[in-house]
């Protein structure tokens, strides 16, 4: 794993440099967004375990080389709990993110033998790993140069299994044959993006 970071946004170069997917995932300053809440960071791997750690600009949240991977259809998003992070990057980025893959719902549709579906449970699961969630609740807002090496490895963490952990539940997904309900999950996504940013925080399903 090697970590690289940014201030304000990737380069053109790195945009240019990946392929058919990344990883993504964000950290910020609490989990009210857009009321309270600020985007601290945002990390992303590409297929070969580079993570990119870049701290947005906080006065005006302008990425366009960031933006153009999250709204490159082309190019696959794996994140896990894309709720909170889809909700995040677009209202600060102001983009739309397509193509993505939420290897939270993946979990919970096909991993029916248990109820542990955290990042945690599956790097466990698939990666044989041991993931310390301890560094989760700091402070991601001080300056980049700030943070610390265990942070930083921490933010990584996040990302650097998502590709490995994407591809055993795909098969798990089309071994079950729960792909289209799993893609219809995701075409909701959406929506219910949408319907936190309008205050409807709770599942609308419920009795
Ligand atoms: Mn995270």
């Amino acid at each position: 794993m090697k970590i690289t970071k940014f201030k304000g946004d990737i380069t053109p170069e790195i945009a240019s440099s990946f392929r058919n997917s990344i990883a993504i995932d964000t950290e910020a300053t609490g989990l009210q967004i857009p009321e309270r809440d600020k985007l601290s960071l945002i990390q992303i791997c590409d297929d070969k375990e580079n993570v990119f750690i870049i701290q947005p600009n906080k006065d005006n949240f302008k990425a366009p080389n960031l933006v153009s991977i999250l709204e490159n259809d082309k190019i696959l998003k794996i994140g896990h709990f894309l709720r909170f992070d889809k909700n995040a990057l677009e209202y600060f980025l102001k983009c739309k993110i397509t193509n993505i893959f939420d290897t939270k719902i993946a979990s919970k549709i096909v991993r029916t033998y248990t109820d542990s579906h955290g990042l945690k449970n599956l790097v466990q699961e698939f990666c044989n790993k041991s993931l310390d969630k301890r560094q989760g609740s700091s402070d991601w807002n001080k300056d980049l140069d700030e943070l610390t090496e265990k942070q930083l490895e921490y933010a990584a963490n996040d990302v650097v299994y998502l590709h490995k952990i994407k591809f055993e539940l795909e098969k798990m997904l089309i071994r079950e044959k729960r792909m289209d309900i799993f893609n219809s999950c995701l075409a909701f996504l959406d929506t219910r993006v949408e319907l936190d940013q309008n205050g409807f925080k709770f599942d609308i399903f419920e009795h």
